[in-house]
């Protein structure tokens, strides 16, 4: 049925295909800019010097510090390495954290960014930006940070290792399931987010063995967008602040934390909400959401329990703890117990529990 809803479209221009990044020089003097700076992060600093010669004249120079968390420190540097370049434009190739610096600047300079993403975090997509100082991480949402340009160049994906692969996939997916029950969802998102679960399930599993199969990586980088698109249009809920509070609390693995975390998320929200389910199930093509996305993992071979990254056994309850401190919008309320139950079976790598839907139903 079509409920009543509000529908805002981001502005974002999108170029999608193979060798896209021929594109870059195009797209900066879209922007009305003639001096980028690109940012990478240290591991992916020959992928940001291959721009000096794709930009040529509008190469005006290379931060290669993106990290993890967005630390103001690590924006103050960029923001001079920004400033020395005398850069009119930022230019961002790489994962979440250098989509997250470029934001960063965006928000200190107001100059427009072109984000190249090279895995399926789709922060690109979103007028969110995340940043730690001292040790904690505040979030913003705000078209102050939303990059104006984004090439998807489907070959610089090739090189993300499997296993990165699989978990930054999933992390992709919780954008899209958390969308189909969102309080604000609306219809053009859900057809997006049922869409980009489909093509990123469908081609995960080839990846972790055929990295370079470029059919699964085009239908990966294209599920991606999709799933970033969910990310950028509607809210969140449970499993997003659950992950948030697990990571910055245990200092988990981004992508990692989502992956195992997804199926209990979904096992809990089920009762509330069928049929966000019903769209989930049709796009695994399982007969159980929760069960199927734990298949999924399973099928993946990454971790499947909080243990396996790093989190401590005692930090079972102190996470429950954390996660029912400030309440926020999710489908089925919030309990301290059942926030506990889920958080234990994500840390030992059970099944999701089967039994939410039973108690609800009683
Ligand atoms: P990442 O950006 O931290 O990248 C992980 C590592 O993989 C890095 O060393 C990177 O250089 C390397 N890498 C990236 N692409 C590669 C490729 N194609 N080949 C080889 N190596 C590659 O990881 P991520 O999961 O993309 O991003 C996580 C961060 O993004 C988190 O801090 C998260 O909070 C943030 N995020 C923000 C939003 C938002 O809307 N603001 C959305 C999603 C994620």
């Amino acid at each position: 049925m079509i409920e009543t809803f509000t529908y805002e479209a981001l502005p974002i221009r999108v170029r999608f295909g193979r060798g896209t990044i021929a594109e870059a020089g195009a797209e900066v003097a879209r922007l009305g800019a003639g001096r980028a700076l690109v940012l990478t992060t240290p591991q992916q600093a020959a992928e940001g010097e291959r721009l000096r010669a794709l930009l040529g004249p509008a190469f005006s120079g290379l931060f290669p510090g993106a990290t993890m968390h967005t630390p103001v420190e690590v924006t103050e540097a960029a923001l001079s390495a920004l400033k020395d370049a005398g850069a009119d434009c930022i230019v961002a190739l790489g994962g979440g954290s250098t989509t997250g610096l470029g934001k960063a600047l965006a928000l200190r300079t107001g100059l427009p960014q072109l984000v190249i993403p090279t895995t399926y975090a789709g922060s690109e997509m979103t007028p969110i930006l995340g940043e730690t100082r001292e040790g904690r991480k505040t979030t913003i949402r705000s078209l102050d940070v939303l990059p104006e340009a984004v090439i998807y160049d489907v070959d610089l994906t090739v090189g993300l290792p499997p296993a990165l692969s699989a978990t930054s996939g999933v992390n992709a997916i919780a954008h899209a399931v958390e969308a189909l029950y969102a309080r604000d969802r609306n219809p053009v998102i859900s057809l997006m987010a049922e869409d980009g679960i489909r093509t990123l399930s469908s081609a995960l599993p080839i990846l972790i063995h055929e990295p370079a199969n470029m059919e699964a990586r085009t239908k990966a980088l294209y599920g991606a967008w999709l799933c970033g698109c969910c990310l950028g249009a509607v809210g969140m809920a449970l499993h997003h602040k659950l992950c948030h509070t697990l990571g910055g609390t245990f200092n988990l693995p981004h992508a990692e934390t989502h992956t195992i975390v997804l199926p209990h998320a979904v096992a809990y929200n089920a009762p509330a909400a069928p049929e966000a389910m019903a769209a989930i199930t049709r796009a695994l093509g399982a007969p159980d959401a929760a069960q199927g996305l734990f298949d999924l993992v399973r099928a993946l071979r990454v971790p499947r329990a909080l243990s396996e990254i790093g989190m401590p056994a005692s930090g079972i309850e102190a996470a429950a703890d954390i996660a029912v401190e400030n309440p926020y919008w999710n489908p089925r309320p919030v309990t301290r117990d059942g926030i506990r139950d889920l958080i234990a079976r994500a840390y030992a790598g059970e099944r999701p529990s089967a039994a939410s839907r039973a108690e609800e139903a009683a």
